[in-house]
Protein backbone atom coordinates (compact mmCIF):
# COMPACT_ATOMS: atom_id res chain seq x y z
CA UNK A 1 0.00 0.00 0.00
CA UNK A 2 1.22 3.99 -0.72
CA UNK A 3 0.62 5.90 1.91
CA UNK A 4 -0.45 9.38 0.90
CA UNK A 5 -0.81 12.62 3.12
CA UNK A 6 -4.67 12.89 4.33
CA UNK A 7 -6.65 15.64 2.61
CA UNK A 8 -7.48 18.22 5.07
CA UNK A 9 -11.44 18.92 5.93
CA UNK A 10 -10.70 22.38 5.89
CA UNK A 11 -8.40 25.03 4.26
CA UNK A 12 -4.41 25.64 4.89
CA UNK A 13 -5.54 29.05 6.90
CA UNK A 14 -8.78 27.80 8.34
CA UNK A 15 -6.91 27.50 12.11
CA UNK A 16 -5.34 31.27 12.18
CA UNK A 17 -4.69 33.14 13.90
CA UNK A 18 -4.17 30.32 16.56
CA UNK A 19 -1.92 28.20 14.03
CA UNK A 20 -0.65 30.32 11.25
CA UNK A 21 -1.15 29.61 6.94
CA UNK A 22 2.98 29.70 7.54
CA UNK A 23 2.93 27.11 10.41
CA UNK A 24 0.32 24.70 8.71
CA UNK A 25 2.54 25.13 5.18
CA UNK A 26 4.97 23.75 7.20
CA UNK A 27 3.65 21.47 9.75
CA UNK A 28 1.23 19.39 7.66
CA UNK A 29 2.53 20.31 3.81
CA UNK A 30 6.49 19.34 4.56
CA UNK A 31 6.73 17.67 7.92
CA UNK A 32 4.10 15.14 7.43
CA UNK A 33 3.98 14.79 3.93
CA UNK A 34 8.10 14.00 4.82
CA UNK A 35 7.07 11.35 7.15
CA UNK A 36 4.67 9.82 4.55
CA UNK A 37 7.24 9.82 2.01
CA UNK A 38 9.98 8.19 4.44
CA UNK A 39 7.04 5.44 5.70
CA UNK A 40 6.80 4.48 1.71
CA UNK A 41 10.42 4.20 0.92
CA UNK A 42 10.92 2.08 4.12
CA UNK A 43 8.21 -0.05 3.39
CA UNK A 44 9.23 -0.83 -0.55
CA UNK A 45 9.98 -4.06 -0.96
CA UNK A 46 9.40 -5.69 2.51
CA UNK A 47 6.94 -7.76 4.44
CA UNK A 48 4.93 -4.52 5.13
CA UNK A 49 4.61 -3.56 1.85
CA UNK A 50 1.04 -4.45 1.70
CA UNK A 51 0.13 -3.69 5.61
CA UNK A 52 -2.05 -1.46 7.34
CA UNK A 53 -0.23 1.58 9.61
CA UNK A 54 -1.90 0.16 12.79
CA UNK A 55 0.28 -2.85 12.01
CA UNK A 56 3.28 -1.33 11.19
CA UNK A 57 3.18 0.38 14.14
CA UNK A 58 2.86 -2.37 16.44
CA UNK A 59 5.39 -5.06 14.85
CA UNK A 60 8.19 -2.68 13.54
CA UNK A 61 11.00 -0.85 15.12
CA UNK A 62 13.86 2.16 14.76
CA UNK A 63 13.03 4.37 11.91
CA UNK A 64 10.34 2.05 10.12
CA UNK A 65 8.67 2.49 13.32
CA UNK A 66 9.12 6.26 13.76
CA UNK A 67 8.04 7.44 10.25
CA UNK A 68 4.83 5.33 10.58
CA UNK A 69 3.58 6.37 14.20
CA UNK A 70 4.52 10.05 13.31
CA UNK A 71 2.41 9.73 10.12
CA UNK A 72 -0.52 8.09 12.01
CA UNK A 73 -0.15 11.13 14.83
CA UNK A 74 -0.29 13.69 12.83
CA UNK A 75 -2.91 12.72 11.02
CA UNK A 76 -4.75 12.35 14.55
CA UNK A 77 -3.68 15.23 15.24
CA UNK A 78 -4.62 17.58 12.25
CA UNK A 79 -8.15 15.57 11.79
CA UNK A 80 -9.36 17.25 15.16
CA UNK A 81 -8.53 20.17 14.57
CA UNK A 82 -11.25 23.35 13.27
CA UNK A 83 -12.36 26.28 14.20
CA UNK A 84 -15.77 26.58 13.47
CA UNK A 85 -16.89 24.02 16.43
CA UNK A 86 -17.82 24.45 19.54
CA UNK A 87 -14.72 24.79 21.95
CA UNK A 88 -16.53 22.84 24.83
CA UNK A 89 -16.85 19.10 24.90
CA UNK A 90 -20.49 17.83 24.68
CA UNK A 91 -22.34 14.49 24.89
CA UNK A 92 -20.45 10.69 26.43
CA UNK A 93 -16.82 12.55 26.01
CA UNK A 94 -17.92 15.47 28.19
CA UNK A 95 -19.21 12.95 31.01
CA UNK A 96 -16.23 11.25 31.10
CA UNK A 97 -14.36 13.76 31.27
CA UNK A 98 -16.01 14.98 34.34
CA UNK A 99 -15.75 11.90 35.43
CA UNK A 100 -12.20 11.12 35.09
CA UNK A 101 -10.94 14.77 36.16
CA UNK A 102 -13.88 16.77 37.37
CA UNK A 103 -14.70 20.07 35.83
CA UNK A 104 -13.24 20.44 32.03
CA UNK A 105 -11.22 23.10 33.41
CA UNK A 106 -9.24 20.72 35.85
CA UNK A 107 -9.11 17.99 32.85
CA UNK A 108 -7.46 21.25 30.59
CA UNK A 109 -5.12 22.24 32.91
CA UNK A 110 -4.21 18.53 33.55
CA UNK A 111 -3.54 17.86 29.92
CA UNK A 112 -1.62 21.38 29.56
CA UNK A 113 0.62 20.68 32.39
CA UNK A 114 1.21 17.22 30.67
CA UNK A 115 2.02 19.19 27.17
CA UNK A 116 4.13 22.43 28.74
CA UNK A 117 6.16 19.55 31.08
CA UNK A 118 6.99 17.18 28.32
CA UNK A 119 10.83 16.97 28.00
CA UNK A 120 11.44 17.84 24.31
CA UNK A 121 9.61 16.94 21.53
CA UNK A 122 6.77 14.46 22.10
CA UNK A 123 2.87 14.02 21.93
CA UNK A 124 0.15 14.46 24.64
CA UNK A 125 -2.41 11.95 24.40
CA UNK A 126 -6.23 11.73 26.37
CA UNK A 127 -6.27 7.65 25.86
CA UNK A 128 -8.74 5.21 27.12
CA UNK A 129 -7.23 2.51 29.19
CA UNK A 130 -8.02 -1.02 29.58
CA UNK A 131 -10.61 -0.53 32.18
CA UNK A 132 -12.94 1.90 29.89
CA UNK A 133 -11.37 5.04 31.99
CA UNK A 134 -9.79 8.21 30.42
CA UNK A 135 -6.05 8.89 30.98
CA UNK A 136 -3.43 11.95 30.23
CA UNK A 137 0.26 10.18 28.60
CA UNK A 138 3.12 11.79 27.60
CA UNK A 139 4.73 10.41 24.87
CA UNK A 140 8.03 11.38 23.50
CA UNK A 141 9.59 11.72 19.92
CA UNK A 142 6.89 9.67 17.79
CA UNK A 143 5.89 8.00 20.91
CA UNK A 144 1.82 6.12 20.25
CA UNK A 145 -0.38 5.00 22.45
CA UNK A 146 -1.24 1.84 20.62
CA UNK A 147 1.94 0.02 21.51
CA UNK A 148 0.60 0.03 25.24
CA UNK A 149 -2.55 -1.00 23.97
CA UNK A 150 -4.07 2.02 24.97
CA UNK A 151 -6.96 3.72 22.85
CA UNK A 152 -5.88 7.32 21.50
CA UNK A 153 -9.00 9.95 21.64
CA UNK A 154 -7.20 12.95 21.49
CA UNK A 155 -3.55 14.13 20.55
CA UNK A 156 -1.61 17.59 21.11
CA UNK A 157 1.72 17.51 19.09
CA UNK A 158 4.29 19.18 20.77
CA UNK A 159 7.41 18.96 19.29
CA UNK A 160 8.65 22.42 18.53
CA UNK A 161 7.96 22.39 14.66
CA UNK A 162 4.09 22.70 15.81
CA UNK A 163 4.87 26.40 17.24
CA UNK A 164 7.71 27.58 16.86
CA UNK A 165 6.80 29.95 13.68
CA UNK A 166 3.59 31.13 16.04
CA UNK A 167 4.92 31.15 19.52
CA UNK A 168 8.74 30.88 19.40
CA UNK A 169 9.67 28.89 22.94
CA UNK A 170 6.48 29.85 24.19
CA UNK A 171 4.82 26.10 24.41
CA UNK A 172 2.42 27.39 26.84
CA UNK A 173 0.68 30.02 24.58
CA UNK A 174 0.68 27.34 22.11
CA UNK A 175 -1.26 24.58 23.99
CA UNK A 176 -3.43 27.80 25.19
CA UNK A 177 -4.51 28.94 21.52
CA UNK A 178 -5.09 24.83 20.75
CA UNK A 179 -7.99 24.21 23.29
CA UNK A 180 -9.90 26.98 20.69
CA UNK A 181 -9.25 24.86 18.03
CA UNK A 182 -9.73 20.93 19.05
CA UNK A 183 -13.10 19.60 16.81
CA UNK A 184 -14.86 18.08 19.87
CA UNK A 185 -17.41 16.09 17.14
CA UNK A 186 -14.38 14.52 16.03
CA UNK A 187 -13.47 13.17 20.26
CA UNK A 188 -16.60 12.46 20.66
CA UNK A 189 -17.29 10.54 17.42
CA UNK A 190 -13.84 8.60 17.92
CA UNK A 191 -14.61 8.00 22.07
CA UNK A 192 -18.63 7.04 21.33
CA UNK A 193 -17.49 4.65 18.75
CA UNK A 194 -15.14 2.76 21.45
CA UNK A 195 -18.11 3.03 24.17
MN1 LIG B 1 4.45 17.59 14.26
Amino acid sequence: MKFELPILPYEIDALEPYISKKTMEYHYGKHHQTYVANLNNLIAETKFENAELETIIMQSEGPLLNNAAQVWNHTFYFMALNRSNKSLPHGAIAGAIQRGFGTFMDFKDTFTKAGVGLFGCGWVWLVKNQNGQLEIIQEINAGNPLRKGLTPIMTCDVWEHAYYLDYQNRRLDYINAFWNIVDWNVIEKRFTQLS
